[in-house]
């Protein structure tokens, strides 16, 4: 295993009812600024929750965060923080929001033009403005975590930041607020929780015992759950292990010690900024076609997912990482998600070059946990997924 640092300051408060808490949780004579997405939480009783409990404070609210959050709608959350003078923020929603919330946290006392901070610096270590979390849709971990991802509608980057002070000091996860999601977003944070996983668990052996078997356990739960929540978003033990799987798939801890790849998520980011397609789908276009193309680096980490995870017995390695990789797919398809290219769009030939060249643009030359994937292996990933 590898030397490692574990540092997480959010308070995590799970289960029905827990909105309440926000109140206990923000300093007495805060001036809060409460950021949401579309309006989802105005139909689904969740803003009503929040106001209830914010009725101490002072409020000023700012809507429309949308769906991979546009740094020109953010950057109006900053001035309107900036000129409120507000002293918290809380983040009402899923991934974009509290996303989009990291970057405003970040931008507000940051001297420059705000952009560079996703574009050049993505490490975050200067003073931010402390926020909190109420989730609405499992998927990112972003509740737990110092990451995010923001778009640049502009020249159409979309871009991960990260850095210490981004954690948020609280996140609240009531598993109600599943009831309310569309069948497409569930299937979306499911593939998204388990590529978080495989992320940081199809690499290489690191005689990392308990990591794996941390991830291993998420994987499998995932796999469980996965059918219950999507039959019934109402069923609340099914809501709450879906919501804790994606809370543990990156909050950190099964990371530690172990090395990581993150390559799909950085070719996904691509997908969604050339053709919109949902996050947790772009993952399960690329996250197969990466682990064929790469199969000779990752295959005793593949063939012990397919035997732990999948039960696949009696072959030798590279034929279990293959029907892994088998596996892995039809897992995605019994969620509802195409996992080629050519599902979603007609204009898919020049993704491959497209990406390489947005990649080497920026001096993506070799990538994941062993420096192995090069730009002729994007290529190659790519292709593959059309
Ligand atoms: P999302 O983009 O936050 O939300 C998707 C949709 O779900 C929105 O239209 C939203 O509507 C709706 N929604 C949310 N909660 C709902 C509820 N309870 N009931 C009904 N509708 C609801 O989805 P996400 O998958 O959580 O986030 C995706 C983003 O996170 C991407 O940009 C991705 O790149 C990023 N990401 C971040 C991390 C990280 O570690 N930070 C990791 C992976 C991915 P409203 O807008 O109307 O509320
Ligand atoms: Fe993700």
């Amino acid at each position: 295993m590898l030397n490692f640092e574990l540092y997480n300051p959010t308070r995590l408060l799970y289960g029905k009812g827990q909105i309440a808490e926000v109140s206990n949780l923000i300093a007495p004579g805060s001036k809060v600024l409460l950021a949401y997405g579309g309006g989802s939480i105005f139909k689904n009783g969740i803003y009503d929750q929040v106001k209830a409990a914010l009725s101490d404070f002072e409020v000023i609210e700012f809507g429309g965060i949308e769906p991979n959050p546009h740094y020109e709608t953010l950057i109006k959350g900053v001035a309107l923080a900036q000129r409120e003078k507000v002293d918290f923020i809380l983040g009402v929603g899923g991934g974009s929001v509290i996303d989009g919330v990291k970057f405003i946290a970040s931008a507000i006392y940051f001297e420059g033009d705000a952009k560079d901070i996703i574009l050049k610096i993505r490490r975050v270590d200067w003073q931010t403005m402390p926020y909190g979390a109420v989730l609405t849709l499992p998927a990112t971990g972003s509740e737990m975590n110092n990451g995010g991802v923001v778009t640049i509608v502009e020249t159409n980057d979309k871009m991960s930041f990260s850095g210490e002070p981004l954690y948020p000091q609280f996140a609240i996860c009531d598993p109600t607020v599943v009831g309310s999601l569309p069948i497409r977003q569930i299937a979306n944070g499911l593939a998204d929780s388990f590529v978080h996983v495989l992320e940081q668990y199809i690499t290489y052996p690191q005689n990392a015992a308990l990591q794996d078997r941390f991830a291993e356990s998420i994987l499998a739960t995932i796999i469980e759950v996965a059918p219950r929540i999507l039959k019934d978003p109402k069923d609340y033990d099914a809501a709450m292990t879906y919501m804790w799987s994606c809370t543990m798939a990156l909050n950190g801890l099964i990371g530690k010690g172990v090395a990581q790849d993150w390559v799909t998520h950085a070719i996904g980011h691509e997908l969604t900024a050339m053709y919109g397609i949902d996050h947790g789908r772009t993952l399960a276009i690329i996250g197969p076609n990466l682990y064929r193309v790469m199969i000779d680096s990752k295959k005793e980490k593949l063939a012990q997912f397919g035997k732990r995870v999948f039960a696949i017995s009696g072959q030798d390695d590279e034929t279990i990482a293959l029907e892994a990789i088998e596996q892995m797919v039809a897992f995605f398809h019994s969620l509802g998600i195409q996992t080629t290219l050519s599902a979603y769009t007609d204009k898919y030939e020049d993704a491959a070059d497209r990406i390489v060249k947005r990649f080497n643009g920026r001096n993506w030359t070799v990538l994941g946990e062993k420096k192995l994937i090069t730009l002729e292996k994007v290529n190659e990933i790519v292709k593959r997924s059309y």
